[in-house]
């Protein structure tokens, strides 16, 4: 049986995929070809050694910002894959109608990472900081569905970020066009919070099954507890009716007193994503395996937070033939270090936590072939990080 790739020995973290255990993985052709206890390697082009590693399908990141060089948010998705497992980048609504032919041109085409995205309800996409539905002119929903048509192969979604800054003054009206546009084209719709208004009452009326709620930990004033800490009440109904709940770490969305809570009360996310962006990898954000990480040390095992960085994100975008080890799915492999040791994490608002274990990205396999990171990107002049989170 002959194989391009073969990797060896390490231990197959794969709950979707029911894969768990010291398992071999064989590629060919960019394809999952086989998973067992071991594989014949003698006729193998390569062999990859992951003895005492951890070896998981290519993480995928379900709220990202990858359109460099063209909004305020973008980052370039190849440098940070080749270093961080995550081979499957959703970017979350940073391009609107008018900027997603260019997306899918100059972004998803030439990246050796698998780019899908969010269109943003907003025609102008996250260009700038914010305000991007402030003017409800650019809620051209005719357009918008033209253009998901014309992209259904990159586009699983529609965004709405929905807070005081990017709403202002025009209240729940965009994110009832995301409702009527996601309703039209048949996708869900994934909707931020953050800063009141318009309160969460209001925001969770227009949510429905399969939608995704992102920065579903946050602690700004719009959260998901209540003054005394208990999860609201219509929050629990949604998330019950099938409402998927997204961290999207980032800058801004990332609370220990939020996390620490709901893990107490038995209540994970759905979905660990990081919101990675010039701003949130500069920390406390940094990448996909610190934000693994800080779940690991919260007290989560290890399988269940690989499963809320591959089957279940996968599942949320109607994807659930991506971010596994079963054969036949596409050859997208994460190998880890489990290290431990004393570690300090921190959430957006610096509070420390200590921990003492990290997974540490050491290979990145996207169909079939490892990535080189290429020389990291310079961040673009306005990336400044909040006075807060500037390290001194
Ligand atoms: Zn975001």
């Amino acid at each position: 049986m002959h194989f391009d790739l073969v990797i060896r020995g390490g231990e197959v973290v794969d709950p979707g995929g029911g894969l768990l255990g010291k398992l071999d993985i064989g590629i060919r052709a960019g394809v999952i070809a086989a998973v067992d206890p071991t594989l014949p390697t003698q006729e193998a082009g390569a062999t990859l050694d992951a003895t005492g590693r951890i070896v998981t399908p290519g993480l995928l990141d379900l709220h990202t910002h990858v359109y460099w060089g063209a909004s305020y948010w973008g980052i370039e998705p190849d440098p940070v894959a080749a270093v961080t497992g995550v081979t499957t980048w959703i970017d979350a609504g940073t391009a609107g109608s008018y900027s997603f032919p260019g997306f899918r041109r100059f972004v998803a085409e030439p990246s050796q990472a698998r780019v899908l995205a969010f269109l943003n309800v907003s025609s102008i996409g996250l260009t700038a900081r914010t305000y991007e539905l402030a003017n409800l002119d650019y809620c051209d929903l005719v357009l918008a569905r033209r253009i998901v048509d014309a992209n259904r192969d990159l586009i699983v979604g529609i965004k709405a970020r929905i807070d005081a800054n990017t709403t202002r003054g025009v209240g729940l009206e965009p994110m009832r066009l995301a409702r009527k546009l996601a309703d039209r084209v048949g996708l869900p719709m994934m909707v931020h919070i953050g800063k009141l208004p318009p309160p969460l009452e209001d925001i969770f009326t227009l949510l429905r099954p399969g939608d995704i709620l992102t920065h579903c930990f946050t602690g700004q004033d719009n959260r998901i507890l209540d003054p005394d800490g208990q999860l609201k009440d219509f929050v629990r109904r949604a998330w019950d009716g099938g409402v998927v709940m997204d961290v999207g770490h980032g800058t801004g969305s990332f609370s220990y007193e939020v996390a620490e809570r709901m893990l107490a009360a038995g209540m994970p996310p759905d979905v660990i994503s990081t919101d990675a962006h010039q701003l949130s990898i500069q920390g406390p954000m940094f990448d996909m395996p610190t934000t693994l990480s800080k779940f690991l040390n919260l007290g989560m095992s290890l399988p269940e937070v690989i499963d809320r960085a591959t089957a279940r994100p996968a599942r949320a975008v109607g994807r659930p033939d991506l971010a596994t080890l079963k054969p036949g799915a596409p050859a997208d492999v994460a190998v880890f270090d489990l290290e431990e040791g004393a570690y300090t994490f921190h959430d957006v608002f610096m509070n420390a936590r200590s921990g003492t274990v990290r997974l540490v990205s050491r290979a990145t396999i996207r169909a079939g072939k490892p990535m080189a990171p290429p020389p990291p990107q310079p961040l673009a002049p306005w990336a400044e990080l909040p006075e807060l989170q500037r390290k001194k």
